[in-house]
């Protein structure tokens, strides 16, 4: 086995053992998190890699750079999502591309992604990312806009929001962190209880900060440096 490949699986041996501690410390079980594998930068074959060792979700940033990768992917089965910032002058091609959006952060996005999946009669997951701390992210509905965002959403027939998303700022203290994921789950909960539904999801934690986030209830956490490791500095 090549050396990146062997990695790769110890890796995530690793990572699920720690988002199992992490789970069971919130009482919750581990398969209510979802590991996303984050793999932009990365190529075809380190994908094929966490998939073969069980990886069943995928995150690239990037339309264009999936692009890429994807005909080599085609024979496989998870679930691909979008977890960068989307342009919605690209919102078709990332709408045949992707199972899910985890970006969306304005109306005229949303419109165009519904448009899209309604071309081929199809339905997108979507998740609405929070700007939980200007510093951290230009990306992301601020928090003041995020129900009309929401209600805008789930009038459009072809996307289905499932919760939302955020990227706190980098934090040398992971703990640190804690308060904007637990904001997070309470701006959710308010809309649930605005809606008087579910929006079962938060996308929130990377390889930093993952067990944080879970212990205030991550349902997915995006994790790329810590299986794939550390990506070329820009
Ligand atoms: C790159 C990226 C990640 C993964 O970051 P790591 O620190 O490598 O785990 C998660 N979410 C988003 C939106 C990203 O762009």
């Amino acid at each position: 086995m090549p050396r990146a490949v062997s990695s790769i699986a110890s890796n995530l041996e690793r990572i699920q053992e720690r988002i199992a501690r992490a789970a069971a410390r919130s009482d919750r079980r581990p398969e209510d998190v979802v590991l996303v594998a984050v793999s932009k930068t990365f190529p075809a074959q380190a994908i094929r890699a966490a998939y073969d060792a069980g990886v069943r979700a995928f995150g690239e940033n990037r339309v264009q750079e999936w692009e890429g990768k994807q005909p080599e992917l085609a024979d496989l089965k998870p679930s691909w999502h979008l977890v960068g910032h989307l342009q919605s002058n690209k919102a078709r091609r990332a709408s045949r591309l992707f199972d899910w959006i985890d970006s969306v952060d304005d109306v005229a996005l949303a419109m165009k992604l519904d448009d899209a999946a309604a071309e081929t009669n199809e339905w997108l997951a979507v998740l609405i990312e929070v700007q939980v701390d200007p510093t951290a992210t230009k990306s992301g509905v601020a928090q003041v806009d995020l129900p009309a965002l929401a209600e805008a959403v789930v009038q459009l027939p072809h996307l289905q929001l499932r919760g939302l998303m955020a990227i706190p700022p980098f934090c040398e203290d992971p703990r640190d962190a804690r308060p904007y994921f637990r904001r997070l789950r309470r701006l959710r909960d308010d809309l649930e209880q605005q809606f008087g539904r579910s929006f079962p999801e938060l996308s929130m934690g990377m390889s930093h900060d993952f067990e944080i986030a879970i212990e205030e209830g991550a349902t997915q956490v995006r994790v790329g440096s810590a299986i794939f490791g550390d990506r070329p500095k820009k």
